[in-house]
């Protein structure tokens, strides 16, 4: 007999063994609260939501608060539960309130995130259903409402019937799966991979290059294109160096065009990009993960003409539908392709076979993932509770109220700002009479975070640093750029 598995052999043994399982039983309970427990603990926790919304206008954008957050650690996981409130005054103190309030509408650095309520109560709902939505037989409906919500993404850039995609739980991890499936379509082979060519630009999301590295193509050459002047890639460079590249015995094979770029928003020309792409057989994706969004509405759809030429493409749902974190999209037009690079089969799988009903793809053969979040409930729940009318109408004004704040940044004297933005993103910088203006615009930028009700972040451009004001949460309004726009006056003056 194996010795981790000693035999039960007598009655006594038998009933010891229900004895202890009875009392297991009864030391698990916690983890099933009855109705009065639930109650009690979900109404502590709406509550608290309620006052964190409420207060959203009062509270500060940024919470300098290191040490805070560290007394997370002063109450270590342990055997004894503790009550919940006292839970919540630590999430309070030592998590909500540290580092960057993303959800409050003076949050305008980065590529902002949402926090829509409808979805946080279509979370609440998939975990308490706990519905698993990795393969249709399990749920049908999961599944067919994540196929729904595909098919709305694909129509939105202007895909054909023929495109399928995945849900994520990021813009990273979409591109991972475009870039897979780009290889795998494309037929790359370990022993090409030091002769073919990736053409990307300064203004690649860094996340790509990751990609590129995880899925075995690190070794692969990288061409960076150059810009013009409002930081776009230049086509007649890219279709020079794939020519270049061709008459050298090399092996040019994917492009990838950014749809909004982080540091300022640009569209690099995805017309004539796809043109190039299917003129010399390359594979043509585009990173929409700040920008695809927005083709949602009609001035986005013009400005992002040409997307529906790409092979594949992603759309952060998180950024411009205003999702809470965790959820991107990767959208395939030959949907076979992305099936082709993610499909898997087992044999404790193959339940599926028989039970399978409806013909339609599963998430996990269109996904790196097997068990995953119930993710399309957080998309599905919103555009029913709130239609699409609202987020078409939220994407254009942040268009506005972008194309409003370069307008009004321009008449301070002495500022400098970027190109006019694409869409939700603008530069600017102040150019001090004298003395290093790198060295002005990093204290202005302080200053203003330290004003606490607007939160911008920097970057460098062509070696100058340069703020960033990207406006994409649906919490921010003209009231709030106004506010920005009066807090940088009074700032640049305190300064100056
Ligand atoms: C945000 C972003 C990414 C990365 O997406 P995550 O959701 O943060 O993983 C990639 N590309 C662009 C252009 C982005 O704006």
């Amino acid at each position: 007999m194996n010795a981790i598995h000693p035999s039960v052999s007598s009655e006594t043994s038998i009933n010891e063994m229900k004895s202890e399982i009875k009392t297991l039983e009864s030391a698990q309970r916690p983890l099933d609260p009855n109705a009065e427990q639930r109650t009690r603990i979900r109404n502590k926790v709406v509550n608290y939501s309620e006052s964190f919304l409420l207060n959203q206008a009062r509270e500060s954008v940024y919470f300098n608060s290191e040490e805070n957050a560290a007394k997370l650690l002063d109450s270590p996981i342990s055997e004894e539960p503790i009550e919940i409130e006292t839970v919540l005054d630590l999430l309070d103190s030592s998590v909500i309130k540290t580092g960057l309030n993303t959800s409050s509408p003076g949050y305008m650095a980065y590529v902002p995130s949402g926090g829509l309520y409808h979805s946080s109560l279509a979370d609440y709902l998939a975990a308490v259903t706990n519905r698993y939505a990795g393969v249709s037989f399990a749920s049908p409906g999961a599944v067919k409402m994540e196929r729904m919500l595909i098919k709305w993404l694909s129509n939105i850039v202007g895909y054909p019937e023929s495109a399928e995609g995945d849900l994520t739980s990021g813009g990273s991890i979409a591109n991972l799966s475009a870039i897979v499936t780009a290889r795998e379509a494309m037929e790359l082979k370990a022993r090409d991979i030091e002769t073919s060519v990736v053409y990307l630009s300064e203004q690649t999301h860094h996340c790509l290059e990751k990609a590129l590295r995880i899925a075995g193509l690190g070794e692969c050459i990288v061409q960076y294109i150059a810009l013009d002047d409002a930081f776009r890639m230049r086509p007649d460079l890219l279709e020079a160096a794939i020519k270049r590249d061709r008459k050298n015995g090399l092996n040019p094979w994917l492009i990838v065009a950014t749809a909004g770029t982080t540091d300022t928003g640009s569209i690099d020309p995805l017309e004539r990009l796809a043109d190039i792409a299917s003129r010399y057989d390359l594979w043509f994706h585009v990173d929409g993960a700040y920008g695809g969004a927005f083709a949602l509405c009609d001035e986005g759809k013009r400005i992002l003409k040409g997307l529906e030429k790409s092979d594949s493409t992603v759309i952060d749902p998180h950024k411009g539908f205003f999702l809470p974190y965790g959820t991107g999209v990767v959208l395939v037009k030959e949907g076979r392709k992305l099936h082709q690079a993610h499909a898997y089969d087992a044999h404790y799988m193959q339940d599926k076979e028989t039970l399978i009903t409806t013909g339609e793809f599963s998430p996990a053969d269109l996904s790196p993932e097997l068990s995953r979040h119930f993710r399309g409930l957080r998309l599905w729940l919103p555009l029913k509770l709130a239609g699409t009318a609202p987020f078409k109408a939220a994407l254009k004004e942040k268009i506005l109220l972008t194309r409003y704040f370069h307008e009004q940044i321009q008449e301070i004297e002495g500022i400098e700002t970027g190109p006019y933005p694409d869409l939700s993103i603008t530069t600017f910088r102040y150019i001090p009479k004298r003395g290093s203006a790198n060295r002005f615009n990093e204290k202005l930028m302080e200053s203003i975070r330290n004003h606490g009700k607007v939160f911008l972040s920097s970057t460098q451009i062509n070696s100058s640093f340069v703020i960033r004001c990207a406006i994409l949460s649906f919490r921010t309004h003209l009231e709030h750029v106004e506010e920005a726009l009066d807090i940088i006056k009074t700032e640049l003056e305190k300064l100056k």
